[in-house]
């Protein structure tokens, strides 16, 4: 797009956000969940999502014949940057609707497909999950057993998947099925679409340490999923499933966009070193404290570039095919490392759980570093990563 229609555009933006984000939806505040079980009660944050919606700038880069604003990579960008002028929060928390199905479905799914579910992602209205895994099928996730049998119109669902992320509050799942158990794994799988609000679907949630609960266990007892939400050929899921992984690790390796670290600013390493290991002529006082933190920033800040790159080199939009993978073991582990020197340089004070002893900051840095373990399983683990990288980026023998 020519630099001229770039400028008319973000003075159309400007303006209109100008006029229509609500001064409630600025600076920080709470963010509109998708789903018809997750309802935010604040009236400016519903306005401010409601109206993006409308413009389909809830997902700017999403067709306008599916709901999205038809933007693109440059409109994108415009629009970011204008938001971030005024400080608007996002209008609308993506989840798997926006980051992983939604993308699936504009690749594999039926015109009806994308018509029936890409809009109501769009506006908020429907929350999706993801049902892979199962107690037999983890990384080996083509050893899945959930049976599904062809009934006239539709397939019965008998089985069970489990770390189903957010199933308590979800009102669709995307789920992978076995449709064949008479031929080698990956071809007897189907991808299909479920209503999760049916008798045949229940859910438990999976209580950690915490008491937190971010995942359940899924139940199958004929469950229903009609044959119009079988996305690709029966019997091809595998291909289907796949892709969408790499959307997911597309997400997690910061390939979407996502995901910036600060190198300064109250959360940054700098200034936690200086704070807990000292400081000294406005410098980190320790010099191995000093070049560990450098070295850290120095290759956050080579990972930032290098999925700026890969994005822009990145024509058509779409997410690199199996090379993703090495974005989401580099992301991964530089997450989790992080997290980890976070707490290290804290001492004892990145060890607490609760009490007065510890700053809301401090309690904060130990979760974020017990969580960032799960960043190096969810999306299949380092291990799956590197026998893809291996396999099939390198070609290496099996
Ligand atoms: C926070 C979180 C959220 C999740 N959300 C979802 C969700 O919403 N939906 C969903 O379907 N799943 C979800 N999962 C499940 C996740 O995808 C699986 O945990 C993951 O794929 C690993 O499977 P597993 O737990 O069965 O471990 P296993 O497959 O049993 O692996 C155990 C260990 O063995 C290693 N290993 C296994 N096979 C190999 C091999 N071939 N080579 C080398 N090492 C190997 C693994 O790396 C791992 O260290 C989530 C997991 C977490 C932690």
């Amino acid at each position: 797009m020519a630099n001229e229609q770039l400028d008319e555009f973000r003075r159309e933006v400007r303006a209109w956000l100008e006029e229509n984000c609500p001064k409630g939806a600025r600076g920080p505040g709470p963010v509109a969940m998708p789903g018809r079980r997750n309802r935010v009660d604040d009236k400016d944050t519903i306005l401010w999502k409601e109206r993006m919606a409308e413009k389909g700038w809830t997902v700017p880069h999403w067709p306008k014949e599916y709901g999205g604003g038809g933007l693109s990579r440059a409109e994108v960008s415009v629009l970011q940057q204008e938001m971030n002028r005024i400080d608007a929060r996002m209008p609308l928390m993506g989840g798997m609707g926006v980051s992983m199905i939604g993308p699936t479905l504009l690749e594999f799914g039926t015109e009806d497909q994308k018509k029936r579910h890409l809009p109501p992602i769009v506006r908020g209205e429907i929350n999706w999950c993801q049902g892979y895994s199962e107690p037999g099928a983890g990384s080996d996730l083509a050893s899945l057993r959930t049976r599904a049998e062809e009934k006239g119109d539709h397939f019965v669902i008998n089985g069970q998947k489990i770390w189903t992320s957010g199933a308590q509050f979800a009102d669709w799942m995307f789920a992978l099925v076995r449709t064949n158990f008479d031929v080698p794994k990956h071809e007897g799988i189907s991808f299909v679409l479920l209503d999760m609000d049916q008798e045949g679907v229940s859910v438990r949630p999976i209580k950690l340490i915490s008491g937190a609960s971010p995942f359940c266990e899924t139940f199958f007892d004929n469950a229903i999923a009609k044959k119009e939400d079988l996305v690709g050929e029966l019997n091809k899921g595998w291909t289907v499933g796949k892709r969408l992984l790499q959307h997911e690790r597309s997400g997690q390796g910061g390939l979407g966009g996502g995901g910036r670290r600060q190198e300064a600013g109250p959360g940054s390493l700098d200034t936690v070193a200086k704070k807990y290991i000292g400081e000294a002529d406005g410098r980190i006082a320790d010099p191995q404290w000093r070049d560990r933190v450098l070295t850290m920033n120095m290759n956050q800040k080579a990972f930032s570039l290098t999925t700026r790159r890969a994005m822009e080199e990145n024509r058509d939009g779409r997410t690199p095919g199996e090379a993703t993978s090495i974005f989401k073991l580099y992301g991964s582990t530089l997450t989790r490392d992080r997290a980890a020197m976070t707490v290290e340089m804290m001492g004892f004070q990145g060890v607490g759980w609760e009490g007065d002893s510890f700053s809301e900051a401090e309690l904060n840095a130990t979760r974020s570093w017990l969580s960032s373990r799960a960043v190096t399983i969810y999306g299949g683990t380092n291990e799956v990563q590197k026998n893809i990288i291996a396999k099939r980026v390198l070609g290496l023998p099996d």
